[in-house]
């Protein structure tokens, strides 16, 4: 197989036919062998019935019912694991991605990237509550994660299919792929794609949605930067902390034995205090850490690094 298009779905009666529509226009002329993997997530409308009876017309249709909704991640984590293309797509289910942007992806793909990633440079949405947060997101994003982009939220995705299987996708994570590829090696593109209004069915997120990215944003950083040596994160707070409260107790203490006077009912005692206990329970947090680091890596049995290729004289691997 050599692509996979995988979509998630939810409550997208409307949109399924047109879009396979579009993908079977758009990937035929290729000459390549595809298949499309729709996850419908648990939909309370016609979507599945819908995806049932489609697969009469397009044979190339594989489609995975998830027994309630899930959420957009979680579909997609399924339909990348049932995806078996060398190449994966990923895209929205609402029509608002592209199926004809897919072949000048697939071409960026092949100058040696492992990750082509969308950006909706005419986004079709409104600007107040979505394009807005989303830029700010985009800046905040980037920064963090080193990865630069000008549009995390783009579903529209190509990437090698050895980088689809390695994601781990939780809650909802999936706005983070390239970034958590980049972490575990990937080359990462970036391509300029159409975008289009939402013509049928509705909106799945609102405004909440931009305070969860930026807790999303944190976990992603910590867990990229620091998942194998927790300490480094709380240690440094905790040895600073412990350091000022003790200089603290130590100013005190001067006062008191050498100067006689009364530092019972000072302020400054009280942050010392505070400062000292701070830092031992940040040394500890980050020991703690590392214990779950360990716990972790070794119980995923996935090891701390990538390798990209081995040469050796004697076998080929
Ligand atoms: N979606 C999903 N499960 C959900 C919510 C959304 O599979 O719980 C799908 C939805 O059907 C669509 C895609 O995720 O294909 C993006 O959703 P939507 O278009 O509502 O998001 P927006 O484009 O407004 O950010
Ligand atoms: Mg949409």
């Amino acid at each position: 197989m050599d692509i996979s298009v995988v979509i998630p779905v939810y409550n997208e009666e409307e949109n399924v036919e047109p879009l396979v529509g579009e993908i079977a226009a758009a990937l035929s002329a290729l000459g390549k062998s595809y298949e499309v993997v729709l996850v419908d997530d648990g939909s309370k409308d016609g979507t599945f019935a819908k995806l049932k009876a489609l697969r009469t017309n397009f044979p190339m249709l594989k489609v995975i019912r998830l027994k309630r909704n899930f959420g957009q991640t979680a579909a997609m984590a399924a339909g990348l694991a049932g995806a078996q293309g060398a190449v994966v797509i990923l895209m929205d289910g609402d029509a608002q991605n592209d199926p004809a942007d897919i072949p000048a992806m697939l071409a960026k793909l092949d100058e040696g990237y492992d990750l082509v990633a969308g950006w909706r440079f005419n986004r079709q949405d409104p600007f107040i509550n979505r394009r807005l947060p989303s830029m700010i997101a985009n800046r905040l994003i980037s920064f963090t994660t080193h990865v630069k982009l000008h549009d995390y939220g783009c579903t529209l995705k190509a990437m090698r299919g050895e980088v689809a299987k390695d994601l781990r996708l939780y809650g909802e994570m999936h706005r983070f792929i390239p970034a958590i590829a980049y972490e575990r090696g990937a080359r990462i593109a970036e391509m300029k794609v159409n975008h289009r209004p939402r013509l049928r069915g509705i909106s799945k997120y609102g405004i909440t949605r931009t305070l969860r990215v930026v807790l999303d944003l944190l976990t992603v950083k910590f867990l990229s930067s620091y998942s194998t040596r927790p300490s480094h994160v709380f240690g440094p707070i905790g040895l600073a902390s412990g350091f000022l409260g003790f200089l603290i107790g130590f100013y005190l203490s001067v006062q008191k034995l050498f100067y006689g006077q009364d530092i019972g009912g000072r302020p400054l005692l009280l942050l010392g205090i505070l400062l000292i206990f701070i830092g031992f329970q940040f040394v500890t947090m980050g020991l703690l850490g590392e214990m779950l680091a360990r716990t972790y890596h070794e119980s995923q049995d996935r090891p701390v690094y990538v390798v990209g290729e081995i040469l050796d004289g004697r076998v080929a691997i």
